[in-house]
């Protein structure tokens, strides 16, 4: 046992209960939000479908909560037990994304929190399956100096909005690549659907889904 285990015992990120280490969940807390679940695309949209891996209540709710309003980056940890789960989904479908690429946040917002909660999330996770993490979109804040901008971009230069960093597409551009998106929460699937179509007016021929620790909806 580490001396920082002796002087704070590991306890489980949700009620508190001893567990074996920091970050882990006790198993009544992990089997109240794990539902791992895939739901479709809307018809016509560039989104293939949605993996999901557990609700946003109790121990997530907390959790996800503490990493985006209280700066306690370190609880991403709690997300292992889910993505490791759905290694083995993936190993069994035989799912290997070309690319993944997380779902932005604005810089304002990076610049309050100090990181994007996506990265800490997954980022690990996606190293160890040797898969490739392109940060390929930005998100506008409406707050970017208008003369950094293309015409294109000026026009899309308002809250919520994505773009894409063309210069790292263009590997990929006559490819059949597949994407996975990957966000923190999924609620009406908006702004998923808003980064898959973006990206697919650069990338038309990639089959784009999406992986979300939560849903909230
Ligand atoms: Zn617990």
């Amino acid at each position: 046992m580490r001396l920082w285990d002796l002087l704070c015992p590991p306890t489980c990120i949700h009620c508190g209960k001893d567990v074996y280490t920091q970050g882990e969940w006790c198993d009544t807390c992990l089997r109240a939000v794990m539902h791992e679940r895939c739901i479709m695309g809307p018809k016509y949209s560039s989104l293939e479908c949605i993996y999901i891996l557990t609700d946003y209540v109790g121990g997530m709710k907390t959790m996800l909560h503490d990493i985006k309003f209280n700066g306690k980056k370190e609880r991403a940890l709690g997300a292992a037990p889910f993505l490791q789960r759905f290694t083995v989904t993936c190993l069994d479908m035989n799912y290997i994304p070309t690319i993944v690429v997380p779902i932005p946040i604005s810089d304002s917002k990076r610049k309050q929190r100090g990181y994007n909660q996506v990265d800490m999330l997954f980022k690990d996770w996606v190293n160890q399956q040797n898969w490739k993490w392109i940060d390929l979109l930005v998100k506008l804040d409406g707050s970017k100096p208008m003369w950094t901008l293309t015409k294109e971009e000026r026009r899309k230069n308002m809250k919520g909005h994505f773009l894409v960093r063309s210069d790292m597409v263009n590997a990929y551009a006559d490819k059949d690549i597949s994407i996975l998106l990957v966000d923190d929460i999924y609620t009406t699937g908006a702004t998923l659907l808003e980064a898959a179509d973006t990206i697919h007016t650069v990338l038309p021929r990639a089959k784009i889904k999406a992986l979300t620790l939560a849903s909230g909806a």
